[in-house]
């Protein structure tokens, strides 16, 4: 503002517009004057993102591509669920990604870049402005590894919460399992949701699926979880995704109920959704569902709360990097 000439609590207005408001144009910010409106027009455009696609499922969940202002492109999901009137977001943290699990579609991406915290806002507004629809809750789950991008990570949230409005106890945060980013998060005192994706309960397996698991093994990570739980006094979630003869056995649901029995914790089942790798190989299967009942019923013994993750654009490509990986084969 002090660039243009123009007094400071101008800038207040506008950010007040951009995110509490979710205009899409300056000409909507009707307190400005025609002349500030004029200025803003050739300096400034709102937004930094474009959207390359979109897939609308029979379930309404949107899938959105979208191209960042380097031409690079990230993915978004918005899903309403039928038990909630409110929607979700899912929001992409990096362009690709390094961590590499086996079973996802981003990791045979490989990694690109970080976003910038104004990226990740973006999306959410970008979504808010396509669909029409006032997002409740958003979860850090899309592309990426948000905590190997911790500091834009926090900045993203601290401008959801106070610009746009959405509590802190309605965002989510994923990760595979760094253990710094963890204790990150904690310092940092926000109340919002952590979610580990551990998805196998044994080292053997885990360094398989989940490479990182090398660099912070499982003891100290579930020590980490379970101090993030204690100082924040939050539930944390564990993800953990059944995949047919690899971490679907009894054994490993026995030892995963022992393993988070101290950890004030809730666990997702989530039944693989089957992707093709870059060669166009499908690694592993979805166990049948007697299987996933019979691992949640073990996966109970120790009283924790368990439930199978009910799906969603199963019709479109809605699990993390498919949609990506078939519009660069495209390309
Ligand atoms: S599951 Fe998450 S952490 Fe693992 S490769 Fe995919 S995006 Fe990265």
């Amino acid at each position: 503002m002090q660039e243009l000439g123009l007094p400071k609590f101008r800038a207040a207005q506008i950010h007040t517009w951009i995110y509490a408001k979710n205009v899409s144009s300056f000409d909507e910010m009707t307190n400005l004057g025609a002349p500030v409106r004029e200025k803003l027009k050739q300096v400034a455009r709102i937004g930094c993102l474009e959207i390359a696609h979109l897939q609308v499922s029979r379930d309404e969940t949107r899938k959105y591509l979208f191209q960042l202002p380097d031409g690079k492109i990230v993915e978004s999901v918005l899903m309403s669920f039928n038990d909630r009137t409110t929607l979700t977001a899912c929001v992409s943290s990096q362009v690709g990604c390094a961590v590499g699990c086996t079973f996802c579609a981003t990791g045979y991406l490989g990694f690109k870049r970080n976003l910038t915290a104004q990226e990740i806002v973006d999306q959410i507004m970008m979504i808010q402005r396509e669909s029409g629809k006032r997002i409740a809750n958003i979860v850090y789950m899309g592309q990426g590894e948000p905590l190997l991008n911790t500091e834009e990570v926090i900045k993203s949230i601290h401008t959801l919460i106070e610009s746009v409005g959405i509590g802190a106890r309605h965002i989510t945060v994923s990760t595979s399992g760094v253990i710094p980013g963890i204790e990150r998060l904690r310092d940092e005192d926000l109340p919002v949701c952590l979610a580990l994706s551990l998805h196998a309960p044994d080292s053997k397996t885990r360094e398989e699926i989940v490479p990182i698991t090398k660099k912070y093994p499982l003891g100290p990570l579930i020590e980490s979880l379970k101090d993030y739980a204690d100082s924040t006094r939050r539930r944390v979630t564990i993800e953990y995704v059944l995949l047919a003869g690899v971490t679907d056995r009894p054994e490993q649901a026995k030892a995963l109920a022992e393993m988070v029995r101290d950890v004030h914790c809730m666990i997702n089942l989530i039944p693989f959704n089957p992707t093709e790798n870059n060669l166009g190989e499908i690694m592993y299967e979805r166990p049948s569902r007697e299987a996933q009942l019979k691992f949640k019923q073990l996966a109970e013994r120790t009283g924790k709360t368990v439930t199978i993750r009910l799906e969603r654009g199963t019709d479109i490509d809605a699990a993390c990097g498919q949609l990506h990986n078939k519009f660069l084969k495209a390309k």
